[in-house]
């Protein structure tokens, strides 16, 4: 018979999203409301190693749903990654009598955390990442708000690009998943996008499209760079110097993964928290939480850190379309 869950702890680790502390929240309530204590951890898994628990209670989460960040703190743990780092941190938590870990977090922090199932202690994987970029899950917390900063941000460029009749490029996050500039590119109508999965260094195309497309008398170009790819100075330089036209790059940053969550981003947050509570109360062990299909599923750890992403179909072709190919024959 599995003993009864008393004690859990949550942490967010690696890159931060918006979201990450609506997901806290639904772990805190949910467990408050099961009678099952729960602490956060503060700053990772650097927060086990340095022992930042905080007994958590209804009120820590009040008014943050609509907060950016994370109320936890999130940073980077070299010591995770050393050969005996995990077992340490399995026994500190084990010191603390921790029944149960929720993890939000990316690809690397599923990495820490299917080290810690291997020391023995249950863990429940919640993704939060703007990437997109985990393999076992269709939808990752962060992603939506990240995107929404991204196009409100081309937006304003275009407009600017169009008065001076410019070409504009704007460099968006995803150093090796490219779902941000795809996204943010079809929902802007970008002329051009260019993401690490399918990018050929092909930059004589990409000046050639745009001397077409200014001879038809478009008046922008908007050229989306995913920072995979980055060099987005060097390439409007080299575009200006090809072309004559004036060239722009605008790299977004950081304020990418800034800003209140969207309502997608807060929803599913607050379905992954609940549910990962509902899980570890129910004795299940070492599962990460997904949106497949459109509903709500969990993995075994093992098997869904197997799993790999490729962009649908559907997104590229519709961008393959939707964006000028000029080399092609095209009468748009
Ligand atoms: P993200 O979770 O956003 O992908 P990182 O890749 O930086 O961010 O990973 C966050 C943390 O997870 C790392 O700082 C480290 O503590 C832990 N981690 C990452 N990869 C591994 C690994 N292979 N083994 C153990 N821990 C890892």
């Amino acid at each position: 018979m599995r003993s009864k869950v008393e004690r859990i702890a949550v942490l967010t680790s690696g890159g931060d999203a918006p979201g990450m502390n609506a997901a806290i929240r639904g772990v805190v309530r949910t467990a408050i409301g099961k009678g099952i204590r729960i602490y956060g951890i503060r700053k990772g898994y650097a927060g086990i190693y340095e022992e930042e628990f905080r007994e958590m209670y209804a009120e820590d989460v009040s008014h943050t749903i609509n907060l950016g960040g994370t109320i936890l703190y999130t940073a980077r743990c070299q010591r995770m990654k050393e050969d005996d780092g995990p077992a340490e941190a399995a026994e500190i938590l084990k010191q603390h009598k921790i029944d149960g870990l929720v993890v939000i977090g990316g690809d690397g922090s599923f990495r820490g955390a299917q080290c810690l199932s291997k020391c023995g202690i249950n863990v429940i994987g919640i993704p939060g990442t703007i990437d997109l970029d985990i393999g076992c899950t269709d939808y990752t917390i962060g992603f939506d708000t990240a995107v929404n900063t991204a196009v409100d941000a081309i937006d304003k460029i275009k407009d600017s690009s169009t008065s001076h009749e410019r070409c504009s490029i704007v460099e968006v996050m995803g150093r090796s998943a490219g779902y941000i500039a795809l996204v943010s590119g079809i929902a802007t109508g970008a002329e051009e996008i260019l993401m690490p999965e399918t990018y050929d260094n092909n930059e004589e195309r990409l000046i050639n499209n745009l001397i077409v497309n200014r001879k038809r008398g478009h008046t922008h170009h908007i050229i989306i760079n995913a920072e995979g790819i980055g060099d987005s100075i060097g390439l409007a330089e080299r575009i200006e110097a090809a072309t004559g036209i004036e060239t722009r790059a605008s790299v977004l940053g950081y304020l990418q993964r800034g800003g209140s969550p969207t309502s997608r981003d807060r929803m599913y947050a607050s379905v992954m928290g609940t549910r990962a509570v509902e899980l570890l109360a129910s004795g299940a062990r070492n599962r990460l939480l997904c949106i497949s299909g459109g509903g709500l599923v969990d993995r075994d750890i093992d098997e869904a850190m197997k799993m790999e992403k490729h962009i649908p179909d559907y997104l590229t072709r519709t961008a393959d379309v939707l964006t000028y190919h000029y080399t092609k024959k095209n009468s748009i």
